[in-house]
């Protein structure tokens, strides 16, 4: 894919010369700016005004050490980083993640990235992300406290309530976040809505948990249904078997699909009868054990060792929900082979440039990330409203909304493609509807 805008291209290049070695910032940044480009051409002004070239540097990056003690005694410096991308709509909102692979350059793709996704919900939040290259995996609750609380230590200087909400993500969860936000109200002795994904019992919002996995199946729902297809009847393949891809497996199953795998990064479990969803939530929320447990425990099952397997599986719809680029070319053209007719991203970025232009190519319906995940940052954004009003909707209440926005989102990025001559390519008319409210709020204040 080129991007049809001379002075978009010379951008892209200097986007890799600033910072060469951050290649999932670049791949995510040249996505977008392919995508914009009949804006830019219809809109000169956008690139006169530096719009374009302050959209692609962070506001701010702050990058600090965090030391702690584990149960031994023995002493860990882990990096931290928070990236307050854009803030142009609202206060910066985005997750953590804690995992080895963290770094500079994930951590600004994902930024990046949000600032877009959270546009598209039609709700004021600005765009950001951070985490740390921690792993949580094999901790006791004891070391993820203390490492917690001292991540907390540093970052409790840079958010706020209406500065900037971090949330969950990869290896931060509901223990995590517990952590985290009993540090803030220590430190700065006040209770507010800093943080979303909180305890029901201290300020969280209902259906927050369940919200980005149903949150894609409703987009998926409003996607295949304007093509004449449905749930119904479908096998469904999801990877992963965290918070996305657990509450995506629910609600797919609960709009008539059948989930056939799932997996964890060492492998994935094949089960023709239907994925026993209680028994995936006992292993992974409970247990915290691996994947590979459910074919022991359930007959007929298979456990297969390696992930990207996982595409080789002939289903209808495809819903990668674990980690960026864990779909490979290789999985595109077996999924397209094997009759897939719709692929909707739960995860960030799950497929690689190469797999999601042989997706739009083949006719696969394909809903991307900053569309179809946002329905957890949306309901991340009503935890907000509920802790501003100091009042709890109901289960349901929450729901709706959500389902509200994924339809009106679905509605949204359709209804920009088609205005820009690029109907039913949902990457395109995601990336321009989430960017021309963040770039007319940003012209409106000038150059800042
Ligand atoms: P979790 O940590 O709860 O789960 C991640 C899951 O993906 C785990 O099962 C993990 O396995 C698995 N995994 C990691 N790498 C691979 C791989 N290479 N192949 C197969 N499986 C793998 O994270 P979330 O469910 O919260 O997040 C998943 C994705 O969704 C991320 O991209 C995240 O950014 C995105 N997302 C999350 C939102 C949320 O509300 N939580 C909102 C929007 C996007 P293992 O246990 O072995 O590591």
């Amino acid at each position: 894919m080129s991007i049809q805008n001379e002075y978009l291209n010379r951008l892209m290049e200097c986007v890799i010369q600033r910072d060469p070695g951050q290649p999932e910032f670049h791949q995510a940044v040249r996505e977008v700016l392919t995508s914009l480009a009949p804006v830019a051409n219809a809109r000169p002004e956008l690139i006169r005004e530096g719009v374009m070239d302050c959209l692609v540097e962070p506001e701010r990056i702050i990058k600090f050490r965090v030391p702690w003690e584990d149960d031994k005694g023995g002493i860990h410096v882990n990096r931290g980083y928070r990236v307050q991308f854009n803030s142009a709509i609202g206060p910066y909102k985005g997750g953590l993640r804690f995992h080895p692979s963290v770094n500079e350059s994930i951590i600004k793709f994902l930024g990046f990235e949000q600032v877009f996704k959270n546009s598209l919900t039609g709700l004021p939040i600005g765009g950001g992300k951070g985490g740390s290259d921690f792993d949580p995996k094999g901790k006791s609750d004891a070391e993820v406290m203390r490492f917690c609380q001292s991540f907390m230590n540093e970052l409790f200087k840079y958010i706020g309530p209406d500065t900037d909400v971090p949330a969950g993500d990869i290896g931060v969860g509901a223990r995590e976040i517990g952590y985290l936000f009993g540090q803030y109200k220590r430190l700065r002795n006040e209770f507010t809505g800093v943080l979303t994904g909180k305890g029901l019992t201290y300020g969280g919002s209902l259906a927050r948990k369940e919200a980005t996995g149903y949150g894609l199946c409703y987009f998926t729902d409003n996607m295949i249904r304007a093509a004449g297809k449905s749930f119904e009847g479908a096998n469904v393949v999801i990877s992963g078997s965290g918070n996305v891809a657990i509450y995506a497996c629910e609600k797919a199953t609960q709009l008539g699909g059948k989930v056939v795998a799932m997996s964890d990064s060492n492998g994935y479990i094949y089960d023709k009868d239907g994925i026993d969803l209680d028994l995936v939530k006992q292993i992974k929320e409970v247990e915290r054990a691996r994947i590979k447990v459910y074919a022991d425990r359930k007959p007929g099952a298979e456990y297969h060792e390696g992930c990207v397997n996982i595409w080789n599986i002939p289903c209808g719809i495809a819903l990668p929900c674990a980690t960026q680029n864990e779909l490979p070319l290789e999985g595109a053209k077996a999924l397209i082979k094997n009759g897939c007719f719709a692929v909707a991203e739960g995860a960030n970025m799950p497929s690689t440039p190469e797999a999601m232009d042989a997706f739009l190519e083949a006719g696969v319906l394909f809903a991307p990330a900053k569309a179809s995940n946002a329905g957890g940052v949306a309901v991340s954004a009503l935890e907000m409203s509920q802790n501003s009003m100091r009042f709890s909707w109901t289960f349901q209440e929450v729901d709706d909304r959500l389902k509200q926005i994924m339809t009106d989102l679905y509605h949204n990025a359709a209804g920009a493609a088609a205005q820009y001559g690029l109907a039913g390519n949902l990457v395109a008319g995601a990336n321009i509807a989430g960017f021309l409210k963040v770039a007319d709020s940003m012209l409106a204040y000038g150059l800042v």
